[in-house]
């Protein structure tokens, strides 16, 4: 993964992004952080992130927007929450890679056809559609979006268990659809306004 190595100063903070993420619940205390790196010794996959979390929680509260919603840190967070039952001053670290996922999405930042966050994005889509999730359209549209290769080396496997009846690409909705996605967009509506505040 490439590693941006250049020096940054204060000029090139987002100071509206760094008083956003902690005004947010679960950033609340991000600022108290001591820098003192337990959560990257915790953590099981600060090997392969391109920020390990200490590194990440200080850009986020410094500002750095851009490198942190495009990092391919959040994306690797499996939410195990190591790193917030080591860390001596409480910081919700799990909860604020959620929030910065959450706003990448809705930036469309991530980085270019990295699974995780099209997985993310599409299961949301799938949910917010059909009211359920169609394992075979999500994986179909996945591949299609991350790695073309990856699809048609599949489609014979696909083809061929379609024909046995074993998958479908019709997706099979929940009946209720209607009431699901007016409970979805009062729950954005409600996050939109907490992230407005
Ligand atoms: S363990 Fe907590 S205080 Fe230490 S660097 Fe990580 S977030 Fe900051
Ligand atoms: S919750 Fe995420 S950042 Fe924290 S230790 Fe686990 S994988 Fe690492």
């Amino acid at each position: 993964m490439p590693l941006e190595r250049k020096i940054k100063y204060e000029k090139d903070c987002d100071r509206e992004f760094a008083d956003w993420v902690t005004s947010q619940t679960g950033g609340e205390n991000l600022r108290h952080c001591i820098q003192c790196g337990v959560c990257s010794a915790a953590c099981p996959l600060s090997l392969y992130m391109d920020y390990t979390p200490r590194r990440l929680i200080n850009m986020a509260r410094a500002g750095f927007k851009k490198e942190v919603l495009s990092s391919f840190t959040i994306w690797l967070c499996t939410s195990c929450y190591s790193c917030r039952a080591e860390c001596p001053k409480q910081i919700k670290v799990t909860d604020i890679m959620y929030l910065l996922k959450r706003r990448a999405i809705e930036e469309g930042v991530y980085p270019k056809r990295f699974p995780i966050p099209v997985l993310a994005r599409e299961f949301g889509r799938m949910i917010f559609t059909f009211g359920r999730v169609d394992e075979s359209l999500l994986v179909a549209n996945l591949f299609l979006r991350t790695n073309w290769l990856r699809f048609l080396d599949m489609a014979g496997v696909g083809l061929g268990l379609m024909r046995k009846g074993r998958m479908s690409f019709v997706p099979h909705g929940i009946e209720a659809r209607g009431q699901l996605r007016k409970v979805l967009e009062a729950i954005d509506s409600q996050q939109s306004k907490e992230a407005a505040r």
